[in-house]
């Protein structure tokens, strides 16, 4: 257990979100002993679903649910927040900012962990650009809401949605990595629960999640990551530069 236990709450567009793009740091802090929460600002109706077509709605939105529970029980979650914002497109609206503002409020996070590039810049991404930027936005420092403002330390952004990344030129460039060598199996795992892959497509999900983390983690000069940047709100305090 740390002794400097942490509050961490990762925000993605979509349930598997948090899986797929910064699972294996999720486990990371679950083992570290940190209190984790994820949040979804949707159910992902649109997303994942095309095994689920022409069931009813109450009946997607329940497994889609299930599924995510089961992963976030891989990776050693149980606080599981869905918000049910609409998926396709999700529309950052006052109202909504305020509810995600609310909960960080409520959760009171020392550290923000985004599933998603916020794409400011260029507004690409799709729901995943819009839920990145809503993290960065959510007014949780109201003060007339009868709730107590609250800044997490940091916000973290992953490096995901790699070609969309690299062929863009204000796309920064990653400078954190995560080693998720012992976290890297769970990952997958929660990846295959979330999405309900059937068996025949366990070995090349595991391909490829294992490819990228491997290629991430070659920049680092380890075996497996997960890459972030630094935090845009995080402010150090230094008597020199060096
Ligand atoms: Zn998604």
């Amino acid at each position: 257990m740390a002794t400097d236990k942490m509050k961490v709450m990762i925000v993605g567009a979509h349930p598997s979100d948090p899986f797929a793009n910064v699972g294996g740091t999720v486990a990371k802090h679950v083992k570290r002993g940190d209190d984790v929460t994820l949040v979804t600002l949707t159910y992902g109706l649109e997303v994942h679903t095309e095994y689920l077509i022409g069931r009813p709605e109450a009946e997607i939105r329940d497994t889609v649910r299930q599924k995510a529970m089961e992963a976030a029980a891989i990776v050693g979650v149980e606080d599981f927040r869905f918000l049910d914002f609409g998926d396709t497109p999700l529309v950052a609206t006052r109202e909504n900012l305020l509810v995600l503002g609310e909960l960080i409020q409520g959760v009171r996070p020392d550290v923000l962990i985004s599933a998603h590039y916020p794409f400011r810049e260029t507004q690409q991404g799709g729901d995943h650009g819009v839920a990145a930027r809503m993290v960065e936005t959510a007014p949780s420092w109201r003060y007339h809401n009868g709730k107590e403002p609250h800044r997490p330390k940091s916000i973290w952004f992953p490096y995901t949605d790699n070609l969309l990344a690299l062929r863009h030129p204000l796309y920064r460039v990653p400078d954190t990595y995560v080693n998720i060598a012992d976290t890297l199996d769970q990952k997958i795992e929660a990846c295959i629960a979330t999405w309900n892959l059937p068996p025949e497509k366990h070995a090349g999900i595991g391909d490829l999640l294992r490819g990228m983390a491997a290629e991430h983690g070659r920049a680092a000069g380890i075996e497996y990551a997960e890459p972030f940047e630094s935090p845009w709100l995080e402010r150090t305090a230094v008597e020199y530069l060096s």
